[in-house]
């Protein structure tokens, strides 16, 4: 038995711990007896703690493993990453820190559950613990990061192998619940050296930015981390708090877009594209903010500043235009909108704020939705056109839609993507742009033809039966003071009478 405690006085009260190989651990304790103030002998008395250590051990292993996955958790790894580092001073060689984050996990859980979530993140832990050497150590910092302290790392190259082989058996097919699953990851590494001074927190710091830096060049992947990095990382966290501010400021505008009726020329609906007009870059295109914005989730609130000004605008708009033909407002959400709660209650009180009429309001859903959790999209859809408002498939035939998924969707209109028109001014569409019109006959969807530029596009599109075009052949997007002079320009726009001159 291993014995802790000292008696260096006989007099004195000892007290001491006895551990036995079994696991069994007593608490001895003993008191000198006295006869006459003399020590005659020692009672020595002994009590079972073993269950109450048992506790102990339980509860210090809880305080420092993650409860899901059993790994160490942040605390305990912060402490292994410190004294590793202390030993490194001491012992020379190298260590580095690896940050795991998987990849559209969210989907995952928003789309399968929770509980499946949680059997992903036990999997993913498993496979990262039988990627790494018993000496390592891998921790669940919370959600679906992950950290690993490779200690002893002779070269660059042995993190760089562990990294590719924790990203290989994380990316290996899975099958829960008869769904074969494949999870990726984004990997940062962070090296350090004997002599350089870095703490736990540097280190871990540095193996986050090489991972938020992995994931924005395309996930899946590691970067090796070099302090340029956290200029990427602070120029893009700055980029959320211009953004942010810039709702507070109101520096968004919308610029609006008219949709032709082939047929007649009559402007039968505009399209609402964020710009934002930064105080010193000028005016900024939706692509270079919007993916990030939805990134970053806030394109929420953007994005419900959006549908309220367009909804505003659109009732000024309307009632100046004086033909019968009145446009309707096309809207684009975001996937990230869509699934957010407040989604119905956001659009209903934009459209009663306005004074506007719910089949004056279309709603552009992205393809990509799709891929998303099916059954989800179709409810809040289907909720969305219970408000009476259309609902448009965006840029339709860029990939992801199956024919078997369209008629789940309820939907109005087929917006047809650019990308589908024959390019330059040939007349001919694609292949595709004809099944796309034919399936909009099909389902009985308008379809509009998204990016004409050509004359002779509007004129094969309208022989092949396309109810409406959009493109810079008719207008650009433009302020809404712009609009009422277009429509002076254009009178058939208005009236619905005469074609427009593509006038770019
Ligand atoms: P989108 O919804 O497909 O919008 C049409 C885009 O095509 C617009 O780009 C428009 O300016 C451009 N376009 C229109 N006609 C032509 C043409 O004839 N030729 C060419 N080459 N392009 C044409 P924009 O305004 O830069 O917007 C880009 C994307 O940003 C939009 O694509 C949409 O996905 C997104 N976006 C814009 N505003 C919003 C918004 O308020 N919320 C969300 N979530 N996304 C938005
Ligand atoms: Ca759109
Ligand atoms: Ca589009």
């Amino acid at each position: 038995a291993k014995i802790q405690g000292l008696y260096d006085e006989p007099e004195a009260h000892s007290h001491d711990i006895l551990e036995f190989k079994d696991g069994r651990v007593f608490e001895r304790d003993s008191l000198p007896q006295y006869i006459d103030g003399e020590v005659v002998g020692r009672v020595w008395s002994f009590r079972d703690i073993s269950e109450h250590r048992r506790l102990q051990n339980e509860l210090t292993h809880q305080a420092f493993h993650d409860p899901l996955t059993g790994l160490a958790n942040q605390a305990l790894f912060r402490d292994r990453v410190d004294h590793a580092a202390a030993r490194l001073a001491r012992n020379g060689g190298q260590l580095a820190v690896l940050f795991v984050d998987l990849d559209d996990f969210k989907t995952v859980n928003d789309s399968l559950g929770h509980a499946v979530g949680d059997r992903v993140l036990l999997e993913v832990a498993q496979r990262i613990s039988t990627s790494i050497r018993a000496a390592d150590t891998a921790a669940r910092f919370g959600g679906d990061e992950f950290a690993v302290l490779l200690e002893d790392v002779q070269e660059l190259s042995a993190a760089v192998e562990t990294a590719e082989r924790i990203l290989e058996a994380v990316g290996r097919p899975l099958t829960l619940e008869g769904n074969e699953l494949v999870i990726r990851a984004s990997l940062g590494i962070s090296v350090v050296e004997a002599g350089s001074a870095s703490d736990a927190d540097e280190l871990i710091r540095n193996a986050d930015a090489a991972m938020y830096i992995a994931k924005s060049d395309g996930k899946g992947g590691y970067r090796v981390f070099e302090p340029a990095m956290h200029e990427r990382v602070v120029a893009r966290l700055e980029l959320r708090a211009d953004l942010q501010r810039a709702l507070e400021r109101e520096e968004f505008v919308l610029h609006y877009q008219p949709l032709v009726r082939l047929e007649d020329g009559a402007m039968t609906g505009i399209e609402a594209l964020l710009r934002w007009q930064h105080p010193v870059r000028g005016i900024v295109a939706p692509l270079e903010f919007v993916p990030f914005a939805e990134e970053t989730g806030l394109i929420v609130d953007i994005g419900r500043w959006v549908l309220r000004e367009g909804c505003r605008q659109a009732k000024e708009l309307r009632a100046q235009i004086p033909g019968p033909v009145k446009p309707a407002i096309g809207i684009n959400l975001s996937v990230k909108q869509l699934f957010h709660a407040d989604i119905v209650a956001d659009v209903a009180s934009a459209l009663a704020d306005a004074d506007l009429e719910p089949e004056a309001l279309t709603l552009e859903i992205t393809e990509s939705v799709m891929m998303t959790d099916t059954e989800m999209a179709v409810s809040r859809l289907n909720e969305l056109r219970d408000l009476g408002v259309r609902l448009a498939m965006d840029d339709f035939g860029t990939g992801y839609s199956s024919l078997s998924s369209l008629s789940l969707f309820p939907l109005d209109i087929l917006k047809m993507d650019r990308s589908l028109l024959a390019a330059g001014a040939a007349p001919v569409t694609s292949g595709i742009a004809s099944a796309v019109l034919s399936l909009g006959e099909t389902f009985q969807l308008e379809v509009v033809a998204e990016g004409i530029e050509f004359p002779e596009q509007s004129t094969t599109l309208k022989e092949l039966g396309c109810d409406t075009g959009q493109g810079f052949y008719f207008a650009r997007p433009m302020p809404p003071e712009q609009l009422m002079a277009y429509l002076s320009a254009h009178p058939g726009a208005a009236a619905g009478v005469v074609a427009p001159t593509g006038s770019d």
